[in-house]
């Protein structure tokens, strides 16, 4: 069903703004007809639309989600190799922006006010969100635009690409909350769900300043390769909140969910969050008697260590402590004792 046919009175956002978005072509077209940067996209019919060079990229107009529907095209060749889903219709091609960091903003827009969340960068791993947090660059002017050209009101997730030279580009517009702002449910005073539901009821907004550096890592799927993760290990931590999606299968690149550092300066936040993540993995069986074996070598060189021994104790002392190392060592010298 076209989202315009089916307009209640008060919808937010209205179905004419998510008709615009649901089709990646005709967001482009508006957000350049309103003057507002973007790459150039062209729908693909029989092979490369004329009037774009490479690289380009070619994506899905329906649809996507975490790069599902994004392909890289940097030469003919590699464009006919995605042929098999191009020739099926629905897809585009366009101009493939050399990005110097991909940005994000979350924007709020009601009859009565619009405001900016702070713009935060979100450093992508394979087309996935990787992590998320406040930065210098402000893409507020440009998110705030998009929004407008959209005819946009209630929550949007604008989703920027910034060029070497500063320049902000828009990628594309989410119409409800985003990865990108679940920061705030910590680091704001309203988060960016709370304030979905008071611009859609039309209540007074709050606000949407940082109260405190603040980063976020996602919690993909990958970090169950070798079991549950280690979530007692984030009760040792101060100012680290867990948030699980609920959801059963933990498949690689998957979503599952995320944990939110609050932290004195936007360097501690960050790698803070990263430590929190590298504390939850499991490591695999493999993975600890190798590092066992690395500390009978250890005790075998008599005070020789060198960084890489260094490296595989301070693996162990995290994943096993003092007294597991003792039991696996033993277990290991007893092994050899007994050829
Ligand atoms: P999705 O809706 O699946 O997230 P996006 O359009 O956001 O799709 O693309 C996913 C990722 O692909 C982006 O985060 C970015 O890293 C890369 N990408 C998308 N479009 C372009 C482009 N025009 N130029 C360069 N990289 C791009």
């Amino acid at each position: 069903m076209r989202l315009a046919s089916f307009e209640p009175e008060r919808l937010t956002p209205r179905a004419e703004t998510l008709d615009i978005i649901q089709d990646k072509l005709r967001q482009r077209e508006v957000l350049l007809a309103a003057g507002v940067p973007s790459p150039r996209a062209l729908a693909i019919g029989k092979g490369v639309p004329s009037g774009l060079e490479f690289p380009l990229v070619v994506k899905s107009r329906f649809g996507g989600y975490d790069g599902k529907g994004t392909r890289y095209a940097r030469t003919l060749e590699e464009f006919e190799s995605h042929r098999g889903l191009w020739e099926q219709g629905g897809w585009l091609a366009e101009d493939f922006v050399p990005f110097r960091r991909e940005l994000a903003v979350m924007v709020v827009r009601t009859p009565e006010a619009t405001f900016a969340y702070p713009t935060v960068e979100t450093v992508q791993s394979d087309h996935v969100c990787d992590l998320v947090y406040p930065c210098d660059a402000d893409g507020a002017e440009i998110a705030i635009a998009a929004v407008e050209a959209i005819d946009g009101f209630g929550l949007f997730g604008i989703e920027l690409f910034e060029l070497p030279s500063g320049d902000i580009l828009v990628n594309e517009i989410a119409p409800r909350p985003h990865n990108s702002g679940h920061l705030t449910i910590e680091a704001c005073a309203v988060s960016q769900f709370e304030m979905q539901l008071r611009a859609v009821c039309g209540w007074p907004l709050g606000g949407t300043h940082l109260r405190q550096p603040a980063a976020m890592v996602n919690l993909l799927g990958d970090l169950w390769a070798a079991g549950e993760p280690r979530w007692a290990s984030l009760l040792r931590e101060e100012d680290a909140t867990l948030h699980l999606y609920g959801k059963s299968s933990p498949r690689p690149g998957r979503k599952m969910g995320h944990v939110t550092v609050l932290a004195a300066t936007a360097a501690d936040a960050e790698s803070r969050a990263h430590d929190v993540r590298r504390r939850l993995q499991r490591v695999g069986r493999d993975v600890v008697v190798g590092v066992a074996q690395g500390v009978r070598l250890i005790e075998d060189e008599d005070g020789e260590q060198d960084q890489e021994q260094d490296d595989r104790k301070a693996v162990l002392d995290r994943e096993i402590g003092v007294e597991g190392q003792s039991v696996l060592l033993g277990a290991i010298l007893r092994n050899e004792d007994a050829h």
